[in-house]
This record gives structure tokens, C-alpha cells and sequence, in this order.
């Protein structure tokens, strides 16, 4: 699950993590009464208005914007909220911004200058272990530090069972450069912002930038947060987290359906079994020329109400040119999962106007050809892989 940034920050904040404080906002008005509330709190009196969305490179999109006193911020949150915000992680035709945060501004001039850093916590899957991973190159989309200045990137690996031992603590502080009150600090923010990571059971937190304040405050200004869906049982405070409006509406009915569906950009849509399969057969689909337009296992149970809940979820992607089903009858009987898409089909009638392609192979699966091919209806069935591939080729041209 994906985070907004005010959220990201709560959890950070509740693990002792420094962050750049702010105020989430609906609209105008609220915004303005932020801004005051947070003037009492912190006594800043410069406010940055930053939208919230689920995607990065918000500043370069005009997403995020600095009001120099409290009569900026209604005009600046006016504008942002309500704009369709395109950045470098967005759609092509961007995001809708339903908030924005007013946060403090933490850029203040001081005895030295602001800095800024990258800074992430992830899981190495090729090692098996924590990984902090940290840059002295802040404030800017890390994938071209990665490219241009790799040596600019730094890691830290940490044994899940051990933990974060304190000289690797230091030891990011030392390869920042820090020194005196900015070193302490970043001992004391790396130290935290690991605790949160493993005690929010999150796959990923990414800061950036890190900011060391004029006055040597070392503190987030950004987070993206992704929490583990698996574990979210563990967290029934995080549960409120979830935005519906950030995400692809037809997987949030899917998931309702208990359906494990993805979507994506291509043309046929896929019902499968087993997520090997579906892996398997949007290989195959690219194989013969097409494009997945989702992946979707409907998994063990495929009965008619179910195989028609799919159906009906993948057509809702207006891209869809044809359907390939693809079930291996194992623990389900091919000719059940037949007399199930035979009878989605009849129940659904005119709603289907793209050919269906039926390849089911295990238990029964002649007798599943039969009663598909008996049935009258325009599905192609096929048994062996590489006829299904055929088919689609077929339909598509
Ligand atoms: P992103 O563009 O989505 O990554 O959003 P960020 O939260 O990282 O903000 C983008 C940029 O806004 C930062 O890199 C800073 O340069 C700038 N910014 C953020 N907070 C402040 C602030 O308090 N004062 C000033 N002057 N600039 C800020
Ligand atoms: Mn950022």
C-alpha cells in the first residue's frame, strides 16, 4: 500500500524520526487555517504548500510551491489543489490533487547552508537483507545520480536478525561528510528511521531530500512510504491510510471480489489460474504478437459466478481486444470451469463483443472441449498452448 506524504511522515514522527512538520489541508480555507496553526506550533512564517499524491517529482511539476507569508498560501493552495498534476511518475494526463499539505519552511537561512541528501531503507532480495541506501546528491531524481555519479551512491546492509548495529549508523553519517551536532543527529535519524521501517513492516521508505538545517537540525522534508499489504493485519492503524482515489479503480473492485488483479497497458485480457501461469501466458500473449491488458488469477475456486466477476472486470478496460483464458484443472475439473464460462457467457449475452479464447488443459479437459464446443456460443477452445497462441494471433489480425 502507498502512502501520501503527510502520512509517511506521521509514522516517522511516531518512531522519533525529525521531520519537516505540516498540516494536511482539503481545500482553500483549511489550508489557510493550517498555515496559522502551524505558525503557533513552530513559529515559521514562510509555508511551503506541497500536493498530495500518490507519485514523485511533485516540485518540478509545479506541485510544490513556497508561499512567503500567510497571504500566499490561500491563492497557492487554490491553484494546486484541484489541478491535474503531470510529473515524470504520473500518467501522461497526471494525477488529480484532492490536498495539499502546509508544511513549515525548513530552508531558512542560517551560519551555514542548507544540505540535502538521498536516503532510502529497502529490502536487498539478492542478499536477503536490509539495505539503507544513502547519497550525498539529494533533492534530485536518484536514478540519474545512479547513472551519472554511481559512486555518489552509498550502502548500508543490515541483517534483519541482528538489526542496525551503531558504527553503521556512523559510518552514513561519516560518508555524508557530517561533522559535530549535523553527525549526532544523523546517528540519531538513520537509528529511528530503521526502527520505522522494520516496526511499520513497510517494503520501502525513501527520503529525499534529508535535509541538514542551517543550524545543523537533520530532518525529512519528503517520504514515500510503501507498507507491506501482506502485513497490514498487524497494523489496523495504518488502515485508514489506504486513498481509493489514488488507485486504478478496477483493481479496487477486484480486490473487493477477492480477485488478484493487475492492471496493464496492453490489448488481451488474461484469466488464469495460478500466478506461474499468468506469468507464463502473458509470455505467450507477447509471443504472438499481442500485449497482456491485465494479469488475473482467479485462483483455485473457478465456478460460474466467479469466472463472470472476472469477465465482467476485464472488460472493463476499454482496451481489451480479446480474452484468453487459460485455466489448468488440477483441483478444479476443466469440464466445471467450461460449464462455468459457458454459463458467465450466456448470463453476460451482449456485453461480451470481443472473441474469447478457451484453452483448458488437466482433469476433464476433452470432455471441457465438448461442452464448449457444443455450447453454440462464439468462444474458440484449444487445448495445447501453442493453439491458444494461434488463436489469439488469429483475432488480433
Ligand atoms: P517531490 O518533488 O515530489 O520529490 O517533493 P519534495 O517534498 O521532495 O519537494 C520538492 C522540493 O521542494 C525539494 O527538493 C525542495 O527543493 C523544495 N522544498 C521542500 N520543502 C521546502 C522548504 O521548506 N523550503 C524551501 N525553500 N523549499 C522546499
Ligand atoms: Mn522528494
Amino acid at each position: 500500500m502507498n502512502l501520501h506524504e503527510y502520512q509517511g511522515k506521521e509514522i516517522l514522527s511516531s518512531f522519533g524520526v525529525r521531520v519537516q512538520r505540516g498540516i494536511v489541508a482539503q481545500n482553500p480555507a483549511e489550508a489557510v487555517e493550517a498555515a496559522k496553526q502551524l505558525t503557533e506550533q513552530t513559529g515559521t512564517q514562510w509555508y511551503v504548500v506541497k500536493a498530495q499524491i500518490h507519485a514523485g517529482g511533485r516540485g518540478k511539476g509545479g506541485g510544490v510551491k513556497l508561499a512567503k507569508g500567510l497571504k500566499d498560501v490561500e491563492p497557492l493552495a487554490n491553484n494546486i489543489i484541484g489541478m491535474m498534476l503531470v510529473t515524470p511518475q504520473t500518467p501522461p494526463t497526471g494525477k488529480k490533487v484532492h490536498q495539499v499539505l502546509i508544511a513549515e519552511d525548513v530552508y531558512y537561512p542560517g551560519e551555514s547552508e542548507p544540505s540535502e541528501f538521498y536516503m532510502s531503507v529497502l529490502l536487498n532480495r539478492a542478499t536477503g537483507k536490509n539495505m539503507i541506501m544513502y547519497s550525498t546528491e539529494g533533492g534530485m531524481d536518484i536514478e540519474a545520480v545512479a547513472e551519472k555519479t554511481p559512486h555518489l551512491i552509498f550502502t548500508e546492509e543490515i541483517d534483519p536478525a541482528v538489526g542496525l548495529l551503531p558504527f553503521q549508523a556512523r559510518q552514513v553519517a561519516f560518508n555524508l561528510g557530517l561533522t559535530g551536532e549535523a553527525q549526532k543527529e544523523m546517528v540519531k535519524f538513520v537509528t529511528s528511521l530503521y526502527k520505522a521501517y522494520v516496526s511499520a513492516d513497510a517494503s520501502l521508505f525513501e527520503i529525499n531530500p534529508v535535509l541538514k538545517t542551517s543550524d545543523n537540525k537533520i530532518l525529512a522534508v519528503d517520504a514515500k512510504v510503501v507498507l507491506d499489504d501482506n502485513s497490514l493485519y498487524r497494523h489496523p492503524e495504518y488502515a485508514a491510510y489506504r486513498d481509493l482515489r489514488e488507485e486504478n479503480p478496477i483493481e479496487v473492485e477486484a480486490k473487493a471480489a477477492g480477485l488478484n488483479y493487475v492492471a496493464l497497458e496492453g490489448n488481451v485480457g488474461c484469466m488464469v489460474n495460478g500466478a506461474g501461469l499468468a506469468m507464463a501466458t502473458m509470455d505467450l500473449i507477447k509471443q504472438a504478437g499481442g500485449a497482456p491488458a491485465n494479469f488475473l488469477d482467479v485462483g483455485g475456486t473457478a465456478d460460474a459466478k466467479r469466472v463472470e466477476t472476472a469477465f465482467r472486470i476485464i472488460l472493463k478496460d476499454p482496451n481489451v481486444k480479446a480474452i484468453l483464458v487459460n485455466i489448468f484443472g488440477g483441483i478444479v475439473r476443466c469440464d466445471r470451469v467450461a460449464q462455468g464460462i459457458v454459463d458467465a457467457y450466456k448470463n453476460m449475452g451482449d456485453e461480451i463483443k470481443v472473441p474469447i479464447i478457451v484453452r483448458l488443459q488437466g482433469t476433464n479437459a476433452e470432455i471441457a472441449k465438448e461442452l464448449i464446443d457444443n455450447s453454440g456460443l462464439a468462444v474458440h477452445s484449444a487445448i495445447l498452448f501453442q493453439e491458444a497462441a494461434d488463436k489469439v494471433k488469429e483475432v488480433l489480425s
